[in-house]
């Protein structure tokens, strides 16, 4: 299974991605999980990327890009792998296509696509900047996020279903209820 996680943020792809790596066992790759962790290690990418990130914008293609290419040549992740967060547009999920082309590795089988709408999302990502703190969780960057996401990473769903690969979910419901959903859909 090679499965992209596509969604708003605040759709429940991360939450869903652990409970498909329990299920399936091969691991997630998520950018935003990893440039979390740069910016607190503080290493040179950490420091290019940090200030984007909390403006809620897409960091440069290339730094998304390289962390996807060294994952995913690692042994673990050669039978199997969830994307979360990756590809956030059509530049990046072309390069996708052509990385496992060149990596010798089967294409993506399914792209899953958590639905919830703006507001509901925007209440979650407010829950969630009180109970995490992160600095990307305020109201404005909030609604930044979800406009990057309506203009540059929706434009995604066309490019899956064109390829007969997108499957729609409802995210609205208990984690077992939309992950049961996915299962059925995959
Ligand atoms: P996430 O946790 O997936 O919402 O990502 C948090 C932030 O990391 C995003 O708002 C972007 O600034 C950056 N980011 C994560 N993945 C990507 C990506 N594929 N392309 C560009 N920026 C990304």
């Amino acid at each position: 299974m090679r499965i992209i996680l596509l969604g708003a943020p605040g759709s429940g792809k991360g939450t869903q991605g652990e409970k498909l790596v329990a299920h399936f066992g091969i691991p997630k790759i998520s950018t935003g999980d990893a440039l979390r962790a740069a910016v607190k290690a503080g290493t040179e990418l950490g420091k290019q990327a940090k200030a984007t990130m909390d403006a809620g914008k897409l960091v440069a293609d290339e730094i998304v890009i390289g962390i996807v290419e060294q994952r995913l040549a690692q042994d673990d992740a050669k039978h199997g792998f969830i994307l979360d967060g990756f590809p956030r547009n059509t530049a990046q999920a072309e390069v996708l296509d052509a990385m496992l082309d060149r990596l010798g590795q089967p294409p993506m089988s399914r792209a899953v696509h958590l639905a919830v709408d703006d507001e509901e999302i925007v209440q979650r990502l407010l829950d969630r900047a009180q109970k995490e703190g992160r600095a990307d969780d305020k109201e404005d960057v909030i609604r930044h996020r979800i406009e990057v996401y309506n203009a540059e990473t929706m434009p995604l769903l066309k490019y899956y279903d064109d390829q007969h690969k997108l499957v729609n979910v409802d995210g609205i419901g208990s984690l077992e209820e939309i992950f049961a959903r996915i299962i059925d859909a995959l």
